[in-house]
């Protein structure tokens, strides 16, 4: 078996101030055939898979380029087609291959391409003639469009949010994909519209027990996989969305039918999917008011994460009014900052302004007499059995606050991103963290109790807010009743 494999990610908020480039794909993930790292990243999570199965199956793996980048405004127009014509050109190189995976993130818009995704599945189909399998593992905060699904054989998102089982889904993919290429199988996706945007963490209820439930569904019936695409509603495009996708043995019928009933189902539970957000004092009062243990406070709409700048002040600022102590917050993207911090060194004290940089949606700097307690060159991060880079980072002192300032800007994964920085969480009454659901899996154990605020940002919880100009209605929460 001969497959080629490459990946290229990048999730974009349209609405973000600040543009991807190929600087952006540099900070993150930016390697030719052969160069990706021994351990696995998110979206290149089939190209490891492949690496596996070449051991232990034999498989003859040509690796392509990988790219990604971390979430953030469109990619520019150049960039985004030199990069994806690389991957063509390797695809080109290596055939004939007996088939194809892609590991995609599914929400990259690129200026002039809304659909970078499927833009590029197209041209791999063109490449690769209508017989080869072409399979893809998208993040399941994708657009899944028509276009990619009719150029692509397969695809599974990852079923968790926060993303921990990109392997498992990679893993599948090769299952499915290998099978279809010795003509065991014959995939067919059957998709169904949600009609709506929406928050779907699996680390709650109702979503937990309805992924706990499709992956009952798999493996039966000719059931091969069941995926549901979130959608991304940060990025404007015509076809955002929540969708239902179903992969079946070669009937069409029945898995129309299935996804429609799933869709349904999750479209009934839809006011109860997204955790419900407190405003800032609401979530502070609640987070002070426990006697015992640690209290997470997620700041979702400024989640990096999601494309947010991540140096928004408004709930630390509420926190140094308040007199709140024995708290910790982080990060905060503010590079500028972190130089000071090193140039003052461990156990100074003086005066630095932070934060508030990127958009109006940052709000003011905070000026205060800060202690820098730990300076870590190039500190990194854990999420799953991946290790971030979050650059040069300093751990400040504000008044009982322990405030981690960072240089790549990315979201609170780990509960390293502050132990690293000596901070000991244990003893933290309130733990505020940039991220929207991703952090869950490392703080949610640790956590007494997990609360989502509704501060400002650019990631707000409620999405009519934004100002759209591509989205296709009728679409709830736009519409109340997008089906009638
Ligand atoms: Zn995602």
């Amino acid at each position: 078996m001969r497959c080629f494999t490459a990946s290229f990610g990048a999730e974009t908020n349209t609405f973000s101030p600040m543009l991807t480039s190929r600087e952006g794909y540099r900070e993150r993930l930016h390697v030719g055939p052969g160069e990706h790292p021994e351990q696995p990243t998110l979206y290149a999570a089939p190209l490891w898979v492949a690496r596996q199965r070449k051991k232990t199956h034999g498989w003859d793996v040509v690796e392509g380029s990988c790219f990604a980048a971390n979430p953030a405004g469109n990619t520019v127009k150049a960039d985004y087609e030199a990069m994806r014509d690389t991957i063509l050109d390797e695809l080109r190189a290596a055939l004939p291959v007996d088939f194809v995976l892609l590991g995609l993130h599914g929400a990259q818009v690129a200026d002039g391409y809304d659909d970078c995704e499927g833009d590029l599945l197209a041209r791999v189909r063109t490449i690769v003639g209508p017989t080869v399998p072409v399979g893809v593992e998208l993040d399941p905060h994708c657009h899944l469009t028509q276009k990619r699904v009719a150029a692509a054989d397969v695809i599974i998102c990852y079923k968790e949010f926060p993303h921990t089982d990109s392997i498992e889904r990679a893993e599948e993919l090769a299952d499915i994909v290998s099978a279809q290429a010795a003509g065991k199988v014959k995939p067919v996706m059957s998709v169904f519209d949600m009609r709506m945007l929406n928050g779907f963490p699996t680390s709650r209820q109702p979503m937990r027990g309805f992924v706990d439930k499709i992956m009952g569904l798999e493996g039966k019936d000719g059931v091969l996989s069941i995926s549901v695409a979130h959608g991304f509603a940060f990025g404007d495009v015509p076809e955002v969305g929540a969708r239902m996708l179903v992969v079946t043995d070669d009937r069409k019928e029945f898995g129309d039918a299935l996804a429609e009933k799933l869709g349904r189902e999750l479209w009934d539970l839809r006011h109860e999917l997204k955790p419900p957000g407190l405003p800032i004092d609401a979530a502070l009062d609640r987070a002070v008011s426990r006697n015992q243990g640690t209290v997470v406070v997620a700041d979702g709409a400024d989640n990096p994460g999601g494309g947010a700048g991540g140096d928004s002040t408004f709930i630390l600022r509420r926190m140094i009014e308040r007199g709140i102590t024995e708290a910790a917050l982080g990060p905060i993207w503010d590079p500028i900052a972190v130089r000071m911090c090193f140039n003052a060194g461990e156990g100074t004290r003086f005066n630095l302004r932070f934060g508030g940089k990127v958009a109006v949606t940052s709000g003011q700097p905070i000026d205060a007499t800060v202690t820098v307690t730990k300076l870590v060159r190039n500190a990194t991060q854990t999420f799953g059995r991946e290790v971030r880079a979050v650059g040069d980072a300093a751990a400040i002192d504000v008044d009982g606050i322990a405030v981690v300032l960072i240089t790549n800007r990315i979201q609170a994964l780990g509960t390293d991103l502050f132990t690293n920085l000596g901070i000991d969480l244990a003893q933290r009454r309130v733990v505020v963290v940039k991220s929207t659901n991703h952090f869950f899996a490392a703080f949610g154990p640790m956590a007494e109790e997990v609360l989502y605020t509704d501060a400002p940002g650019p990631l707000p919880r409620d999405v009519r807010t934004l100002p759209y100009t591509k989205l296709t209605r009728p679409k709830w929460p736009f519409d109340e009743n997008p089906w009638g």
